[in-house]
């Protein structure tokens, strides 16, 4: 998603641009993620984190619009609004100085502070929607393609061997995601794991994404219910553990009892990149006028991509 969207406010702004990607676009962190548009519990993040993810959901709907015009894939976005069952004093107070509507909402279930403007994407089609729509405004995008090398010349020549050639570029923009540091050293990034569970039920069930404790519901309008998700700081693993999906599915289930006989469709694990002080890391690295970095968007990159590609490009000057 970062990399697409850094490509996406780059070909707007008339450059000529390629976008090399070792696996095939939108299939890590992106692919895995649960498509919330919004930091869940925003008040727990820096002011910088929040102003990002405003900014990205001021754009979104604009974008998701062109994605579905341009590319005719619709990515999905709609305002299911999210119902958080706590945090409610510290998230009303928020709520009221970011003029977010907030309303209180009880039921069997319990009682719990109704956000209705959170939105939702459906991430991986949104990834495939931006890549299509790239390659139709002339971006080149190669995948299967892996950057294994960078270099900075005294010349002002930046050149990446990726695919095991070497590519000579103006600037180079790093979005490497929780694999960013193996490129570049220097770059703060590690991976944190999440995984993911997915269930399936009837359409129209579950107006609302849930939130409690940390764990997370997310309704999708076909039925699916994606559940997540574990923090989990072990490196670079991708696998799934029976544990944490029983956990997963155990979560909800106190509210919601029916959750316990709903077949799974799936399950998953990504790699978030997170930064030591859980920043994002955007703008020239120290000490160079051409490589850049977009990367370190830790639990909340979705939200932030469009936002993030903008910060990216006010850096440039
Ligand atoms: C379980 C889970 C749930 C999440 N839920 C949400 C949510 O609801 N809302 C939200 O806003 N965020 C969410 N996130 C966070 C969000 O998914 C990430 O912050 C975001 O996807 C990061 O995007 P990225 O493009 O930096 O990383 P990635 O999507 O991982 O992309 C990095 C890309 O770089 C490529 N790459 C790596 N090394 C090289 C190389 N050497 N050469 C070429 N290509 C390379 C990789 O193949 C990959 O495609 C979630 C994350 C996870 C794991």
């Amino acid at each position: 998603m970062i990399g697409l969207t850094t490509a996406l406010a780059l070909a707007d702004r008339g450059a000529e641009v390629m976008l090399t990607e070792a696996g095939h676009t939108g299939q890590e962190a992106s692919w895995a993620g649960a498509g919330i548009l919004f930091p869940i519990y925003p008040w727990r993040y820096s002011t910088r984190v929040q102003t990002l993810a405003q900014r990205g959901r001021v754009l979104y709907p604009a974008l998701a619009e062109r994605v579905l015009a341009e590319s005719g894939i619709d990515p999905g976005y709609i305002r299911s609004g999210l119902r958080l069952f706590d945090d409610h004093e510290t998230a009303s107070r928020w709520c009221r100085e970011h003029h977010e509507p907030a309303e209180t909402v009880s039921g069997a279930a319990g009682g719990g502070l109704l956000l209705p403007a959170v939105a939702q994407i459906r991430n991986p089609r949104l990834c495939a929607g931006l890549k299509a729509l790239l390659i139709g405004l002339g971006v080149t995008v190669r995948e299967a393609c892996r950057v294994t090398g960078l270099d900075e010349q005294h010349d002002g020549v930046t050149a990446v061997t990726a695919g095991g050639e070497r590519i000579a570029a103006g600037t180079v923009i790093v979005c490497a995601g929780a694999w960013s540091r193996r490129l570049l050293p220097a770059l703060p990034i590690r991976p944190v794991k999440g995984q993911m569970l997915l269930l399936e039920d009837e359409p129209g069930r579950w107006p609302h994404i849930l939130l409690e404790d940390g764990r997370y519901l997310v309704p999708r309008a076909d039925g699916r219910l994606l559940i997540g998700s574990t923090v989990e700081d072990i490196g670079f693993d991708q696998g799934t553990d029976a544990k944490a999906m029983q956990k997963l599915r155990e979560h909800f289930a106190r509210r919601f009892p029916r959750l316990l006989e709903l077949p799974e469709q799936g399950r998953w694990a990504g790699l978030r990149p997170a930064s030591d002080d859980e920043q994002p890391i955007i703008g020239p690295l120290s000490g160079s006028q051409r490589i850049y970095a977009n990367t370190g968007h830790f639990r909340n990159g979705l939200t932030m991509a469009p936002a993030a590609a903008e910060a990216l490009l006010e850096t440039m000057g």
